[in-house]
């Protein structure tokens, strides 16, 4: 008997080591084609930026900041030689979101763009809306309900507006801000553009699930967003400002600041980009 297992040794240890490899591989591999999705906040100055990576390669880019400066950092992030972004959102069109997405637009295959299609005069806005009609890029208006599936497991849900507005214009363009949820697994990123009060208002009596583990604080910081009221129904863990340094407006403000105080802020002005990797369970932030 104790012959048998004896000349049996060298395959024992053989499968062992087969094992062994297998593991190391498939670690090695799972780093490579994981199932972690990449929330990255560009840092673009005064203005706003969020880039999300899926492991399929699908990415949405939500608003592009006041500049071309996204370009850079979407030449850093995406995959070398990878020319096309699944969908653009635009939250409203201010030059501060508008303006670095008509860059992209004009150098990055787009397959599809979510916006309100709010009436606005600016030379911008107006290039951008040539440029799709060009592009021949469908446009999806936003309203409350749509769910976007970008990967298995990986969806933006929008929550604002709560109907069309397209076609339509506004004094305040600020409180036509897309508002939505990022939600991958069980984690979850709330981006409201500029919305400010006006726009939480209605949310938290419609009683929208506007639960997030990230929040993008509204409007950069401004007083008048991110009520009291608005926080305790996101209850935010972590509290992400997209803003300037030095910017002339003051933001984000010191109330601001003080309303977030239980809350870990991330500020663009003094952090520069700001990644989180997610995987299904929770996010970290990557390097
Ligand atoms: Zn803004």
């Amino acid at each position: 008997m104790w012959q048998r297992v004896k000349d049996k040794i060298p395959y024992i240890i053989l499968a062992a080591l087969l094992l062994a490899a297998g593991f190391v591989w498939s670690r090695v591999l799972g780093q490579d084609f994981s199932d972690k999705v990449r929330i990255d906040f560009l840092d673009v100055g005064q203005g706003s930026a969020i880039l999300v990576l899926a492991p399929n390669n699908n990415q949405v880019l939500i608003d592009g900041g006041p500049s071309d400066a996204v370009l850079a950092k979407l030449g850093e992030a995406l995959p070398f030689g990878d020319r096309q972004i699944e969908l653009l959102i635009l939250t409203h069109p201010d030059s501060d979101h508008l303006s670095g997405l008509v860059e992209v637009l004009k150098r990055y295959e787009v397959n599809q763009i979510l916006e309100t299609g709010i009436v606005a005069d600016s030379a911008e806005y107006q290039t951008w809306n040539d440029l799709i009609k060009q592009k021949n890029i469908p446009v999806i208006f936003a309203q409350a309900g749509q769910t976007i599936k970008i990967a298995d497991n990986l969806a933006i849900k929008i929550l604002y507006p709560l109907a069309k507005i397209n076609g339509q214009e506004f004094k305040n363009t600020n409180a036509t801000s897309i508002v939505g949820k990022i939600i991958y697994g069980q984690n979850t990123v709330l981006f409201t553009g500029d919305a400010e009060k006006q726009t939480e208002q209605p949310l938290l009596m419609l009683g929208a699930d506007l639960k997030a583990d990230i929040l993008v604080v509204g409007h950069h910081g401004s007083k008048n967003s991110t009520s009291l009221e608005f926080l305790a129904a996101v209850m935010p863990s972590i509290a992400v400002i997209q803003v300037g340094a030095k910017n002339t407006y003051g933001h984000p403000t010191q109330e601001v600041l003080s309303r977030l105080k239980e809350i870990d802020i991330f500020r663009t002005d003094l952090d520069s980009d700001i990644d989180f990797a997610c995987d299904l369970a929770k996010c970290w932030q990557a390097e």
